[in-house]
């Protein structure tokens, strides 16, 4: 009750599609009667979760904050939220994010933007958030994102919280709306390390669903979480000394590298020499998946279907999506058509390919000599509301920490550093070997 109360105080921010304010009551009061009658309970219960408009969840609404999935309701649940009821979860409602989870400030959402609590003339971040503002406003414990990008991370950063991104195929992916399905990672949001770890805990595994999804048993991250070492840490020089990351920021990165050095860690500089072209190869790659992704919208089987009527079959499908979907998410379907054109293929979509697997390399050297690599999350602090939209270029190159993470596949986690100079809080980025969650979460509960 007390989550709904500052829900309804805080409607405002826009940070929820649909409260299930009737159902989370009566699992609230079903669950308190298990624990008076002595029964026993699950890891998560009673914990309350938002999650993001992109995660199905069976008889609710799911709309990927698109006019196309308008009125829509899953038949099923997405396996995350399957093992979250299971663990006596209450899931609290579905949170606004951009359209189909395209963009960096959560203006591209066909309901209207989400509001950065701290300061409301500020953006979220994105995609999640109405993920992120949840838990930065305490309308829920915790939430789920999706990060394909840095969609949880950015937020996370922009908003003063944590925001985890597992590896690549820890987490089911069935029942996420797929964006780009070699990137796209359901990510947790917490305010602190133990919450993140448990939900992490409750969700991560193998699923038959989902083939990409790793049979590989899934540690105990609780059981570790205070046991320090002496860490041996990389810095990229490309990435700390890049033009566009804001100076005051830069300093606040080096004196933190100082610090962990004081307390006994290792940290060095490395070379990477690939940060500029990880963004290219990020929005190729991204929007050749999307534009296959997203075909199925198409009138028939989804959502919005156009009211002209008397449309050959072609004509209807052009009629419905042209309704239907947003100007992003227009833009990228036209781009990754373009990039897996015949005449263009090799030129771009080949040529990121082969990007993807250089980065891929090289930051799998560097992993294979240290425990981790630390990185800035994004290279500002929130952006004002409507500041970037008229220049998607820009938008998208204030992606170039968080891309990486996805392009290699590694885990990698956005924890708070400091505030800055104009009231707005930034965090440090850390990344490790893929399925090594356990290490970065240790490393992160000392910063945190
Ligand atoms: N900002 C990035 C984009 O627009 C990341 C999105 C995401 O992770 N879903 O693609």
């Amino acid at each position: 009750q007390s989550y709904l109360d500052r829900i309804a105080a805080y409607t405002r921010l826009n940070a929820f599609r649909e409260v299930y304010a009737a159902e989370a009551l009566a699992q609230a009061t079903a669950l308190d009667a298990r624990l008076q009658a002595g029964q026993p309970v699950g890891s998560l219960a009673g914990v309350v979760i938002g999650i993001k408009d992109v995660i199905c969840y069976a008889g609710h609404q799911v709309g990927a904050a698109s006019r196309i999935l308008e009125g829509f309701v899953s038949p099923y649940s997405a396996t995350a939220v399957e093992r979250l009821l299971a663990a006596d979860a209450i899931i609290i409602g579905n949170l606004n994010c951009d359209e189909f989870a395209m963009g960096s400030t959560n203006e591209n959402s066909a309901y209207g933007p989400v509001r950065n609590a701290l300061d409301e003339t500020r953006v979220p971040g994105g995609s999640s958030g109405g993920s992120a503002v949840a838990v930065q406003a305490d309308l829920c414990l915790v939430s789920l994102g999706s990060d394909t990008g840095g969609s949880v991370r950015q937020p996370a950063d922009f908003c003063g919280i944590i925001g985890l991104k597992p590896t690549y195929g820890r987490i089911s992916r069935y029942g996420l709306i797929a964006y780009a399905s070699s990137f796209d990672q359901i990510g947790v949001f917490g305010k602190n390390i133990a919450d993140v770890a448990q939900v992490l805990q409750a969700i991560a595994g193998a699923d038959t669903y989902d083939s990409t999804a790793s049979q590989l048993a899934v540690p105990d991250y609780q059981a570790d979480l205070t046991h320090n070492k002496s860490w041996k840490i990389a810095y990229l020089k490309d990435a700390i000394h890049h033009d566009g990351l804001d100076p005051e920021m830069k300093a606040g990165f080096l004196h933190f590298f100082e610090e962990m050095e004081q307390a006994g860690n290792t940290v060095e500089a490395v070379d990477f020499n690939c940060l500029d072209y990880v963004v290219p190869a990020y929005y190729v790659l991204t929007t050749a998946e999307a534009s296959s992704n997203l075909s199925r919208f198409d009138g028939v089987k989804y959502g919005h279907r156009t009211a002209h009527a008397n449309l050959a079959l072609s004509d209807f499908y052009k009629q419905s999506r042209s309704e239907g979907f947003g100007k992003e998410v227009k833009r990228r379907i036209l781009l990754g058509t373009f990039v897996l054109s015949a005449g263009y293929f090799d030129a771009y979509f080949t040529k990121a390919q082969k990007v993807r697997r250089l980065v891929m390399d090289k930051i799998n050297t560097i992993l294979a000599n240290y425990d981790a690599i630390l990185l800035p999350t994004v290279p500002s602090t929130a952006f004002k509301l409507g500041e970037k939209m008229e220049d998607p270029i820009a938008m998208y190159l204030a992606d170039i920490y968080t891309v990486l993470a996805n392009l290699v596949g590694t885990p990698a986690i956005s924890v708070p550093l400091t505030v800055h100079s104009n009231g707005m809080p930034y965090g440090i980025q850390i990344i490790t070997r893929k399925f090594d969650e356990a290490n970065l979460l240790r490393l992160a509960h000392t910063i945190n």
